[in-house]
């Protein structure tokens, strides 16, 4: 005898999965593979997500730490997350061709950071430390001139030589709720602050949070599929818990499902980072259907039409 299989009813929330700055990255070492041929060194992963990585690897991607790491002769593309200053000039001084697939939407913010600093303001970054992003960004200026705040209580603390001359930029990818405690904060501390009209949180993030917030209360259980290691799809499991769904986490890919948490779940809500394929996404309803009927209801929250260029070297 079957047993009939239990209903599970999918939330699959939209905008979710890559963003115009992934994308434009993934397809930067695509072209210099076609035009400089095999390998192709990337330094540091392309975005955060070993599906992507893996994938370029076997169309001759080698994916490095550091720049010292890269022979002479070959190309090297540097990750969408964003490089400091001294990684092109040394890629220069070395004669490397170099392709830079930062995204434009972390470049902008380069710029931001350098015109404060032209001013004679110091910059205050809101971020993670540690996370490439952040490296890059510190890394527009000199040592000292960007000084980090990851949360509220190094907000209350962070000391500046000259609150008049002050300056404040973010990560890309953060929570868009956090950020916002942050800046109450910094602007109560220091009223003269220069910054950008709304915070440096770029399109993706926020829609991806957006979508997230429109299922999360309605979801017995929440899967945002990503890596550890990316900031956006984090904060998108963080975003899912404190808008009404607690059972909520990050899965990097079916194969790694924990069926047993989802058993008592009817409603199942999924996104994906913006570094997560949309194969990923397919893999795990095709996994649900496996063990569940499953009905499945897209939310979408906004349509998304941002396409970035890719850069001149590899379309002439
Ligand atoms: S998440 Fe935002 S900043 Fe990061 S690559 Fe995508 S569009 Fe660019």
């Amino acid at each position: 005898m079957t047993h009939a299989k239990k209903p599970l009813t999918i939330l699959l929330a939209s905008p979710r999965g890559f963003c115009a700055g992934v994308d434009r990255a993934i397809q930067i070492v695509e072209r210099a593979l076609e035009r400089y041929g095999r390998p192709v060194y990337v330094r540091h992963e392309i975005v955060h997500n070993h599906f992507v990585v893996e994938a370029l690897e076997a169309k001759g991607a080698i994916f490095v730490d550091e720049l010292c790491e890269v022979p002479d002769d070959r190309p090297v593309v540097f990750s969408a997350h964003g490089v400091p200053k001294a990684v092109p000039a040394e890629a220069a001084r070395r004669n490397l061709i170099h392709v830079d697939a930062t995204c434009p939407l972390v470049s902008k913010v380069h710029r931001e950071v350098e015109r404060h600093a032209g001013s004679g303001r110091v910059v205050i970054l809101v971020g993670h430390a540690g996370h490439p992003e952040v490296v890059g960004t510190m890394g527009q200026l000199p040592p000292g001139r960007v000084l980090l705040v990851e949360d509220v209580a190094q907000a209350e603390t962070v000391e500046v030589a000259d609150p008049v001359n002050l300056a404040y930029a973010t990560q890309t990818t953060l929570s868009i709720e956090d950020t916002t405690d942050i800046m109450a904060v910094l602007r109560r501390r220091f009223p003269d602050i220069r910054g950008p009209k709304t915070e440096d949180i770029c399109y993706a993030t926020t829609n991806r949070q957006a979508a997230v917030k429109a299922i999360a209360d309605k979801c017995d259980a929440l899967i945002v599929l990503g890596a550890p290691n990316s900031s956006n799809s984090m904060r998108l499991v963080e975003v899912a818990v404190s808008h009404g769904c607690p059972k909520s986490r990050l899965v990097q890919r079916a194969a790694e499902m924990d069926w047993a948490w989802l058993d008592s779940a009817r409603r199942l809500g999924i996104t994906a980072g913006a570094s997560a394929p949309e194969l990923l996404v397919e893999e795990l309803i095709a996994a649900c259907r496996e063990r569940y009927d499953v009905a499945i209801r897209e939310v979408r929250t906004t349509e998304e039409n941002v396409v970035f260029k890719l850069p001149r070297q590899l379309v002439a």
